[in-house]
């Protein structure tokens, strides 16, 4: 059997623009994509209409082509995607894989976020219930080796519990959706910030019922402000400063541990990424869950 050509990805929500954390999970997806030979793919994960802001996917698309951050094949947008979401709920509901809770958001909370299972026996039908997947009792944790990180295990059903794949407002969640078009797109290698590394568990168990083959996984540190806070439109985040996209490629290079010489500042960004994927090293990528953002960002 021929090797499979290696497919990343990076995949952003549209909720602001894109700030240096974010910078940094595409440039390293990206390279370590045109390392391999592979291909490497954006994905605009625009299904959460009250996060999503106006005009930014076409933003962040803006951003990563200045930046020289160019995707093959097009951009998929899963607010398009919304049909094969619906069929898969379907058919876990079908296989007895799915369930309606009707549980509150306030039931929940108060059980600590880990669901009890309370409505798995109801069997109701009704409409505008949220739907929850059904973890299958006496689990074996979930567990895989992370390419930056190293072994992680979870225990679903006590770390988790059932878990929504279809909210009440009849949005889809970001696990199912994430699983379902990892697989569709033949995605092979995921690296991403590790504030997804607990969620990984929850997408390879969907894999598993579903079908799909595992892909590799490598979690990067996330980049935290000087209060210890992840880069986020919620925490107001500076989207990345305009104009000096080379600088903001060779800082983000320094931060992944790269050792990007000095010289590089003053060059384009078309010779900084050519000299990034020749010396791209995975190994020199610290593995920790959190590092802060360099002065500025
Ligand atoms: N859309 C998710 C986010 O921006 C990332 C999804 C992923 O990489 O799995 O947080
Ligand atoms: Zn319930």
């Amino acid at each position: 059997m021929s090797e499979a050509i290696p497919i990343g990805r990076f995949a952003p929500s549209p909720s602001g623009p894109l700030h240096f954390g974010s910078l940094v999970c595409a440039l390293a997806s990206y390279l370590d994509m045109k390392r391999q030979g592979g291909k490497w793919l954006v994905r605009m994960e625009d299904i959460d209409p009250p996060r999503k802001v106006k005009g930014a996917s076409d933003h962040i698309l803006k951003q990563l082509e200045a930046h020289g951050l160019l995707w093959d094949d097009e951009v998929l947008y899963q607010s398009n995607r919304l049909d094969n979401y619906a069929e898969i709920v379907d058919d876990l509901k079908k296989q007895d894989f799915a369930y309606n809770c009707e549980c509150s958001r306030k039931r929940i909370t108060e059980l600590n976020g880990i669901y009890d299972g309370h409505c798995r026996p109801l069997n109701l039908s009704i409409q505008g219930n949220g739907t929850r997947l059904h973890l299958k009792p006496s689990q074996q944790p979930i567990e895989f080796t992370d390419q930056i990180i190293g072994h992680y295990s979870q225990h679903l059903d006590t770390q988790v519990g059932d878990f929504i794949v279809r909210r009440r407002d009849g949005l889809f969640s970001y696990q199912l959706a994430v699983t379902v078009d990892d697989h569709f797109q033949g995605i092979t290698h995921i690296m991403r910030g590790s504030d997804l590394l607990d969620s990984t568990p929850r997408q390879i168990y969907l894999q598993k019922i579903l079908g799909y083959s595992q892909p590799q996984y490598a979690h990067l540190p996330v980049a935290n402000n000087e209060l210890g806070q992840k880069l986020s439109k919620q925490n107001l985040a500076a989207g990345l400063p305009y104009g000096q996209e080379a600088i903001n490629l060779w800082v983000a290079l320094d931060w992944l541990k790269q050792s990007p010489p000095n010289e590089l500042r003053q060059l384009t960004i078309g010779h900084i990424l050519t000299w990034a994927v020749d010396h791209w090293d995975q190994t020199q990528v610290p593995a920790k869950l959190t590092l802060t953002a360099p002065e500025g960002f």
